[in-house]
């Protein structure tokens, strides 16, 4: 996407707007995963070692999972209307809609840094580093905070680590790179716990993950061919598991798991009509592309898009769409 010389050249931007700004603002995605709050609490807690003053935000609240990531008790939902910032970093979202209602912050702050790795992103902002051939944006944070001066002690460190290991799905999708290992090992010399971080991550799940897993693989269907799965939750099972959205993540990779499937879909009613679709694939079919067809996006192997309608419309539009990609492959 971008040379080294170009990349030197934004880093060079970026530290220059860190440098100058006094009170910064730093925001995750609607629905924040490991990344964005990971990169953006790494980011932070390296900026307050150089004396600034830094909010953290996100549009939806933390999920449990990440409550252990040092600085999360911090992150804010609301915003105060009072509140001015000289600089506003956006992380992990490939388009503004993604910062949900902490969007009008792009307005009322003086600089704006935008900070992504999605291939076919919307460029916003002054200064704008998108690098999709990193994994994770916490790969990115990694690679310049030597830029400035501070220390990457073991709570910046785990911070990276926990957005490195969750959008590479613990180093097996393709998006990970020998640099990924590299720069794995570096965070884990500054003292990342790292099997205990991972046992956090996915061997303390509440009951209640289990039993969605439980109702939603009741859900699953097979395409003839058998290369298309998909799975569906609406939000009386939910209510009647007495879940939140949160005890859904990581069901999407069950059906790929499968012997033959390539393309995983998962249906989850966020409210009535409204359906959030994530798109996973194993081998080859580009799920970003597919996604863009209903107005999201994503990544090559990882995916999603909001669609209204009826659940069965909904199911048969993307289906077709999908046969279709897979017949072009
Ligand atoms: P998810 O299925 O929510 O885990 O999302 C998989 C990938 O697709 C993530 O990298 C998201 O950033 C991206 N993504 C999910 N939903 C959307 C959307 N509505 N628009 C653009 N990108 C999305
Ligand atoms: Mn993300
Ligand atoms: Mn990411």
């Amino acid at each position: 996407m971008c040379d080294k010389e170009d990349k030197q050249q934004l880093f060079s931007a970026m530290v220059n707007e860190l440098n100058k700004a006094e009170k910064i603002a730093l925001c995750g995605h609607v629905m924040p995963d490991g990344d964005c709050l990971g990169t953006m609490l790494a980011l932070g807690l390296a900026l307050r070692q150089m004396g600034k003053k830094v909010v953290f935000f996100s549009p939806d609240p933390v999920p449990d999972l990440y409550t252990f990531l040092p600085g999360a008790g911090e992150v804010r939902v609301e915003l105060d209307q009072l509140w001015r910032f000289d600089l506003f970093v956006s992380v992990d979202c490939s388009v503004p809609d993604r910062l949900g209602h902490f969007q009008e912050l792009l307005d009322r702050a003086g600089r704006v840094v935008v900070l992504d790795h999605h291939a076919g992103s919307v460029a916003f902002g002054n200064v704008y580093i998108n690098l999709p051939d990193n994994a994770a944006v916490g790969e990115i944070v990694n690679d310049f905070l030597p830029l400035l001066p501070v220390v990457i002690d073991e709570a910046i460190a785990t911070c990276l680590y926990v957005a490195i290991v969750t959008d590479t799905g613990s180093f097996c999708y393709d998006n990970t790179s020998s640099e990924t290992h590299l720069r794995i090992a570096e965070l884990i010399k500054r003292g990342v716990p790292a099997a205990r971080i991972n046992k956090l991550l996915y061997e303390e799940k509440p009951l209640v993950s289990l039993q969605v897993l439980s109702a939603v693989l009741q859900t699953l269907y097979i395409s003839d061919c058998g290369r298309v799965a998909w799975m569906f939750i609406k939000r009386d099972t939910l209510h009647s598991l007495n879940a939140s959205d949160e005890h859904v993540d990581g069901v999407i990779n069950y059906p790929r798991m499968i012997k033959g499937v390539e393309l995983s879909l998962f249906f989850r009613e966020l409210e009535d009509g409204i359906y959030k679709v994530s798109l996973r694939s194993k081998y080859y079919l580009d799920v970003n592309i597919l996604a863009a067809h209903f107005g999201g996006g994503g990544h090559p192997r990882a995916a999603g898009c909001l669609i209204k309608g009826d659940l069965e419309d909904i199911k048969n539009q993307m289906f077709q769409a999908a046969l279709t990609a897979l017949k072009d492959e």
